[in-house]
C-alpha cells in the first residue's frame, strides 16, 4: 500500500506560500508507516514549525495503470479527509537546497486519516465542501470545484508513472489556511458538515 500526495492544486494555497502555479500535475509519496497507528499525534523533535494541510483524500479500489482520464472514476469508491504533516522548516530548507521533501513530508504518522465515506453519496465529486477546525475555530476551508487538476485527471496522470493498486491513497492537495500546530491543539475535519477526522496534538 502506498500513499501519493499531490502538491499545490489549489490557487489560493500556491499565493500563501508564493509557490508557482504548476503546469503538470506535482507529487510525492509517503510511506504506510505515515499513517498513524494510535493517537495523538507527537510533533517530532526535528522540527519547530508542523503544519496542518487538510486534503481530500480518495481510496484506490482496483489495479491500474495508464488510466484514461474518462475511465479514472471507475478505480476509485470512497473518499476521506487526511492531515499532510508537513515539517514547514525542514522543507523550507530543502526546498533551497533543491533537495528532495520526504525528511519534511514522508516521516511517521505524517498522514493521518479520517473515515471513509462512499463516492456514491456525493452527487458531485468535483463540488464538495470541506473545512479544518483547530481548537473548534476555522482555520481551512476548500471545496474541490477550486482544484486545478480534478481527481480524475491525477488519477491518469499518476498512472502514466506508477501503478495504482486497491487500497493506495492519494492525497489531493490542500486549501489555503495551513498553518503551524502547538501542543495540546484538536484539529477537526468535516467534509459537508459530517465530522470525518479528530487529531490530538502532544
Ligand atoms: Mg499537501
Amino acid at each position: 500500500m502506498k500513499i501519493i500526495c499531490v502538491g499545490r492544486n489549489y490557487q489560493d494555497h500556491i499565493l500563501e506560500l508564493k509557490n508557482k502555479t504548476p503546469k503538470e500535475i506535482l507529487f510525492f509519496l509517503k510511506p504506510e508507516t505515515a499513517i498513524p497507528i494510535k493517537q495523538p499525534f507527537f510533533i517530532p523533535d526535528f522540527s519547530n514549525e508542523i503544519h496542518h494541510e487538510i486534503e481530500i483524500i480518495i481510496k484506490i479500489c482496483k489495479t491500474g495503470k495508464h488510466i484514461q482520464k474518462e475511465f479514472a472514476s471507475r478505480y476509485y469508491n470512497e473518499l476521506s479527509l487526511g492531515i499532510d504533516f508537513t515539517a514547514r522548516d525542514v522543507q523550507e530548507k530543502l526546498k533551497s537546497n533543491s533537495e528532495p521533501w520526504e525528511k519534511a513530508k514522508a516521516f511517521d504518522g505524517s498522514a493521518p486519516i479520517g473515515t471513509f465515506i462512499k463516492k456514491e453519496e456525493f452527487e458531485n465529486i468535483q463540488n464538495i465542501n470541506f473545512q479544518l477546525f483547530v481548537n473548534q475555530k476555522l482555520k481551512q476551508e476548500g471545496n474541490t470545484k477550486n482544484m486545478i487538476f480534478s481527481i480524475d485527471q491525477i488519477i491518469s496522470y499518476i498512472s502514466k508513472y506508477i501503478t495504482l493498486k486497491k487500497g493506495d491513497l492519494i492525497f489531493t492537495g490542500s486549501p489555503s489556511g495551513v498553518g503551524e500546530v502547538q501542543k495540546n491543539d484538536i484539529l477537526e475535519g468535516f467534509i459537508e458538515n459530517q465530522k470525518i477526522l479528530k487529531i490530538n496534538i502532544k
